[in-house]
């Protein structure tokens, strides 16, 4: 096992009713600003729930934040904190608008010129407002963790700082009832390739990763399409399942002590920037394309995946990772997701595009040794159309 220092102190309230807790979290002397995205949590009941808890704090609002959440519509939140001398910021929403928040926090704050540095200059954040978290899209684990994607201009960066870890996050399942299939599978798979990027790497004898990770793989295998079938997706057993895999699985637990792979969101989320692919739409189209190129690298990893994950114990190796690799794809089809860039009607023209932006983003050693290049990119690229 690698070193590892490990501390995530949000302050997790899982459960039905739990939005209650808002009024006790938020200091009461606190300026909050209540921060979401189109309108879902008006029409789920949500909303009023947030505004019912925090009847005794001084609140204001700012909302439009979009999937993928835009640079410029982050920077005018900006205006509303300098107006009313905001201290506190209240996400509520899925993935887009708690890493939006991460970065109008982190924004407010900023001592250097320009806000856009923190993505485009990886440049460091001494300190961000503090936030809090509703979730109600069970996906990313940034409710918990510290890392953020901004879009700008077709440029999807990511940054993360431990200044913008939330303080605490409200996880209720009930919340998720509300959620389309559309949503509640990208929420499955986003969860499930975040699981792999930290485990499908090489062996360090991370035994106790490696089987929280499987154990969070096989729930996911098992409660996602229970989400999406007329007679098992209100239950909320499976919503709370799911829940709980998609916080663990990225919140710094499972990657502690271990190699990160992370290639398959970088290359993804070119996609999301050039085509405004949904975020897990891409990750489906080029994981298999991953575990297929790098599968020399990976081989140890696969073979256990293949046997502990699937159970597939028949054989030779290379048979054993074809079916694990082959199951994988079932199930994202399963979970109703495209595998190829074909099934999202993009082909070798658009290879090129994505090309230029993973060099122009400076993308040009990925994966857990930073063994993939441009070359090999290309390759994962072309595998997957
Ligand atoms: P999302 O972009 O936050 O939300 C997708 C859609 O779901 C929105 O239209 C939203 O509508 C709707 N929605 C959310 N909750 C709902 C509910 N309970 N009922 C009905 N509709 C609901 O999706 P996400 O997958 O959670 O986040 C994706 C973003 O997170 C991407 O930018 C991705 O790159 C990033 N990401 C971050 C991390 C991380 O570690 N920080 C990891 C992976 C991915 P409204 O806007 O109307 O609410
Ligand atoms: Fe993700």
């Amino acid at each position: 096992m690698l070193n590892f220092s490990f501390q995530n102190q949000t302050r997790i309230h899982f459960g039905e009713g739990q939005i209650d807790k808002l009024s006790t979290e938020i200091p009461k002397d606190a300026k909050v600003l209540v921060v979401y995205g189109g309108g879902s949590i008006k029409n789920n009941g949500v909303y009023d729930q947030v505004v019912n808890a925090l009847k005794d704090h001084t609140w204001f609002e700012f909302s439009g934040i979009e999937p993928n959440p835009k640079y410029d519509t982050l920077m005018k939140a900006q205006a509303v904190i300098k107006e009313h001398d905001i201290d506190y910021i209240m996400a509520v929403g899925g993935g887009s608008v708690a890493d939006g928040c991460k970065f109008i926090a982190a924004a407010a704050l900023y001592a250097g010129d320009d806000p856009w540095d923190i993505l485009a200059k990886q440049q460091p954040i001494e300190s961000a407002l503090p936030i809090g978290v509703v979730l109600t899209l069970p996906a990313t684990g940034s409710e918990t963790n510290t890392n953020a994607v901004v879009t700008r201009d077709g440029n999807k960066l990511p940054f993360s700082s431990a200044a913008v870890r939330p303080q605490f996050a409200v996880l209720d399942p009930a919340v998720t009832l509300s959620l389309s299939d559309r949503q509640i599978s990208n929420g499955v798979v986003d969860a499930f390739i975040h699981t792999m990027e930290q485990y499908l790497t090489y062996s360090v004898s991370g035994k106790v990763q490696d089987r929280f990770a499987e154990g969070l793989l096989q729930t996911l295998i098992e409660e996602g399409p229970k989400a999406l079938q007329p007679e098992t997706k209100d239950n909320l057993d499976v919503r709370a399942n799911i829940m709980w895999s998609a916080t663990m699985a990225l919140n710094g637990l499972i990657g502690a002590g271990v190699p990160q792979d992370w290639a398959t969101h970088m290359i993804g989320h070119e996609l999301t920037g050039a085509y405004e692919i949904d975020h897990a739409r891409t990750l489906s189209i080029v994981l298999p394309a991953v575990m297929k190129v790098r599968r020399t690298a990976k081989h140890e990893k696969l073979l256990q995946y293949a046997e502990r994950v699937w159970h597939i114990t028949q054989g030779s190796e290379d048979q054993r990772i074809d079916q694990a690799i082959a199951l994988t794809e079932d199930f994202f089809q399963k979970m109703a997701m495209p595998i190829r860039l074909s099934d999202i009607e993009l082909g070798a023209a658009d290879i090129d595009i994505l090309m230029a932006n993973l060099e122009g983003h400076g993308m040009v050693e990925l994966g857990e040794t930073k063994e993939i290049t441009l070359a090999i990119s290309r390759q994962i690229l072309e595998q997957a159309s």
